[in-house]
C-alpha cells in the first residue's frame, strides 16, 4: 500500500500536546480566505510505501506521536486509510489530526488501536474570527479561529 504526503517534519511541537513528526498531507479542497497554508498545495507530493514511512517514524525514539495537518487529511478517503496504516506501523502512542471537518464526519473505526491519546482539531478556518488558546497538560496550543474545537479522546479508558 502506498501513501501520499508532502512533508515529514522532524521534532515538531506546538500543534499538539506532544513532540512528534508532522506529516503534511497532499491536498485540501477548501479555499479559505486568509489560509496560511496555500503554498503547501504547490509543493511536490511524495508517494511511498506505507511500511517505509511507518518504520522511519518508529525509528525515532523522541517522537511520541504523529500530527496530520498542513492541508486536509480527510478529503482523500483512500489516502486517509493509508495514513492510518502508517500510524499503525509506526507504533506511536499519540495522534493529532487537524481537519476542517466536524467530529461526526470522522470514522473512528479507522484509528489504529496503538493510539492511546487521540487529539482532533475540527472546524473550518474563518479569518473574521479571533484566534483561540487552549491548554493540555502544560502545552499551550493556538487555534486559528475561535469556531474551531480541539477534542481529546483517552483511548486507554473510555472516550471522553
Ligand atoms: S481548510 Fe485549512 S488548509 Fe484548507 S484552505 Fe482552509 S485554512 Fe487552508
Amino acid at each position: 500500500m502506498k501513501v501520499k504526503y508532502k512533508r515529514l517534519m522532524d521534532n515538531f511541537y506546538g500543534d499538539a500536546p506532544f513532540m512528534g513528526c508532522l506529516l503534511v498531507v497532499p491536498s485540501c479542497k477548501n479555499d479559505c480566505e486568509g489560509c496560511q497554508n496555500q503554498h503547501l498545495k504547490r509543493e511536490d507530493t511524495f508517494v511511498s510505501e506505507v511500511k517505509d514511512v511507518g518504520l522511519a517514524i518508529e525509528e525515532n525514539p523522541f517522537w511520541e506521536g504523529i500530527i496530520l495537518g498542513g492541508l486536509e487529511p480527510l478529503d482523500d478517503k483512500r489516502n486517509f486509510k493509508a495514513l492510518m496504516k502508517v500510524v499503525e506501523v509506526s507504533k506511536v502512542k499519540s495522534l493529532c489530526i487537524y481537519t476542517s471537518y466536524e467530529i461526526e464526519d470522522i470514522n473512528m473505526d479507522l484509528i489504529p488501536s496503538n493510539i492511546k491519546n487521540l487529539y482532533i482539531k475540527t472546524g473550518k478556518y474563518d479569518r473574521t474570527l479571533s484566534s483561540k488558546h487552549i491548554q493540555y497538560n502544560g502545552w499551550i496550543l493556538d487555534l486559528a479561529s475561535n469556531n474551531q474545537n480541539f477534542y481529546y479522546f483517552d483511548r486507554k479508558k473510555s472516550v471522553l
